[in-house]
């Protein structure tokens, strides 16, 4: 795979909320297409792609730091970390859906019994409260669980089963899920900071 498709930008709304990542080349196409400005971290400048071609490319001989580059034939174009949607202003942090993933996400991928590291593929979703008692597929009902503490559990409660969550379970917010399996960069942070802070406060 190439860089266009492993390097992620951060996905601003409208009003500068953080909506998601997206790989490089999807950020591209928003931006080319009109639809995305480029958000510069340290000035906070907006550009649109014309302008950030004429003011961050250099020709293709000059010396930059690779890593921070992708290269066209005749330029070598800095590459943008920050984008905002020209028109999208919702901020869907009201409702996360549920979802099976999500669970894995939001226990950061460990057995909520017993702490242990578990593998996507190897994942159980456990009722807290069974579903033959009527327990929900819930955010606040259910958890990630390793195969060997949910066959333990089984069909009882944590008190019956005498086993003790590490968390109560709660519905997580989108900025909590924003960066699971992404790895940050410093230039987003002034950007997830106030999210967080907005959430927060909620
Ligand atoms: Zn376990």
């Amino acid at each position: 795979m190439t860089r266009i498709e492993l390097e992620r930008v951060l996905t601003l709304n409208r009003v500068w909320q953080p909506l998601t990542t997206l790989v490089l080349r999807r950020a591209l196409v928003l931006v080319s297409r009109d639809r995305a400005r480029i958000v510069c971290p340290q000035t906070y400048q907006m550009f649109t792609w014309e302008q950030w071609l004429a003011q961050r490319a250099v020709p293709a001989d000059t010396h930059v730091i690779e890593a921070d580059y992708i290269r066209t034939a005749a330029l070598q174009v800095r590459i943008p970390q920050v984008i905002t949607l020209a028109r999208f202003a919702g901020y869907p942090n009201a409702g996360v859906p549920f979802s099976r993933r999500g669970v894995y996400e939001r226990d950061n991928g460990r057995c909520q019994y017993c702490n242990a590291v578990v593998h996507k593929r190897d994942m159980t979703l456990d009722h807290v409260v069974p579903v033959s008692r009527g327990g929900a597929s819930t955010w606040g009902n259910c958890v990630l669980a390793c195969a060997r503490c949910n066959h333990r559990k089984a069909d009882r409660t944590p008190r019956e089963a005498e086993m003790t969550l590490l968390a109560v379970p709660q519905q997580p917010t989108r900025a909590k899920l924003l960066l699971r399996g992404v790895t940050s960069q410093p230039a987003w942070t002034p950007f997830i900071g106030k999210a967080v802070v907005a959430v927060a406060t909620e």
